[in-house]
């Protein structure tokens, strides 16, 4: 008997298959906006200097490779809370936040997913009508009962007012995850004064946030994306922010992330803390050591510290100056107005508002790629081909 016989066959991800046509596609002037990594000039996903920087460092000093505890690396914990919560912050200075180290900022929304419904067991999850993918199987397959508020129109625009009515509706407890910045998929954020009005709506209902923070620095700068996470840190007595180091150091195959958690008092967290732990040794044990120490070593040295910023701000800076340039590129085709929009999205992503019917003839005839709902990658163009592309969007519409 064949154990395996009924194992079917799910779909791969479909960005990965576009990354696949993208590959055997043999037009030299081929451009890929699809899948969702930054990078520069010359399409490449760079590690920064501070990273090889400190990774030399580790190499020389480094003693042992026994386990991590289970909350990983103590100074990694430490100067990711300044990071995201703001150096000393009064969270951290009365023993109320506390980072567990995990596999990435996917392990954090993992393991936030295992503590909800370990230990929050009833509550349900409200997701943004687009969000990250992932986000929909993390948390069914964690067994949550997944929703969603919308957050754009039919238009493909930010939709707040629509958002705002959909959260009022939702039931007395329940978790919503809210993107800090840099919206995957949609690159439209929320307004300082669109974020108090959520708090509002959250603290009305008695709502739990999670808020996925992927692009910290990628936005506004590394403190000014951090504005919404420390408004709502400063507000609520109890808070989950995810982390991810993958983005903003060049780290993403070394999975390096935490889950953050904000409690009421220091007796709470640690309570928190000691289920965290409990469900991560089910998960993955201790977490992975090398990208968290990089972490630790850049964000603990003032030097190396300065010049990873410098290395994140020419990122950033990158593909907002590419996001202008398309714009103003698209101007003498009268279609400057029309996509405005993308001129204003922060982060790597943008909902285009091109349809699945344009983005299958700007693959068909200038192979051009980009996922079917319209998202570019913007950091996968180039200042040299933004001419190119903005021909190409002019025919296709
Ligand atoms: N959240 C969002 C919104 C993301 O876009 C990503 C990365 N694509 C992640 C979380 C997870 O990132 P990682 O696990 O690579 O750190």
């Amino acid at each position: 008997m064949s154990h395996f016989a009924k194992v079917g066959r799910v779909p791969g991800d479909p960005i990965l298959g576009l990354m696949d046509a993208y590959r055997l596609d043999p037009n030299p002037a081929k451009l890929d906006l699809g899948v969702g990594v930054y990078k520069d000039a010359r399409g490449l996903t760079p590690i920064p200097h501070a990273v090889k920087l400190a990774e030399q460092r580790l190499v020389d000093t480094e003693t042992t490779k026994t386990y991590v505890g289970g909350h990983g690396d103590a100074a990694f914990g430490r100067l990711l809370l300044d990071l995201v919560l703001g150096t000393g912050n009064r969270l951290e200075a009365t023993g109320r936040a506390g980072a567990t180290q995990t596999p990435g900022g996917t392990g954090a929304l993992r393991l936030a997913a295992e503590f909800i419904t370990h230990n929050l067991p009833g509550r349900g999850v409200w997701l943004s009508d687009p969000t990250w993918p992932i986000h929909e199987t993390i948390f069914a397959g964690a067994g949550i009962k997944v929703a969603h508020y919308p957050y754009v129109d039919a238009t493909n625009r930010l939709d707040v007012d629509a958002m705002l009515t959909a959260l009022e509706q939702v039931p007395k407890g329940d978790v919503v995850l809210l993107h800090a910045c840099c919206h995957n998929p949609t690159g439209f954020d929320l307004s300082q004064d669109d974020w108090r009005k959520v708090l509002e709506v959250v603290k009305a209902r008695e709502l739990l946030p999670l808020i996925d923070f992927a692009y910290q620095g990628f936005g506004d700068g590394l403190e000014q994306d951090a504005w919404a996470v420390r408004l709502f840190a400063e507000a609520l007595p109890e808070l989950l922010v995810t982390s991810s180091c993958s983005k903003n150091f060049g780290l993403y195959r070394e999975r390096t992330g935490a889950l953050i958690v904000c409690a009421a008092d220091a007796e709470k967290l640690t309570d928190v803390r000691s289920q965290l732990a409990f469900l991560a040794r089910n998960l993955w044990s201790t977490p992975p050591a090398h990208g968290a120490a990089v972490v630790a070593t850049i964000l603990g040295d003032a030097s190396l510290k300065a010049q990873w910023v410098e290395e994140l701000e020419s990122m950033r800076k990158r593909v907002a100056d590419l996001r202008r340039g398309l714009v103003e590129a698209l101007q003498p085709f009268g279609l400057a107005e029309r996509f405005a929009h993308i001129g204003e999205q922060r982060g790597m992503f943008s909902y285009t508002g091109l349809s699945p019917e344009q983005v299958a003839k700007l693959r068909a005839e200038f192979s051009v790629y980009m996922v079917s709902t319209g998202r570019a990658n913007v950091a996968g163009l180039d200042f040299s081909r933004i001419d190119d592309l903005a021909k190409a969007i002019a025919k296709v519409c």
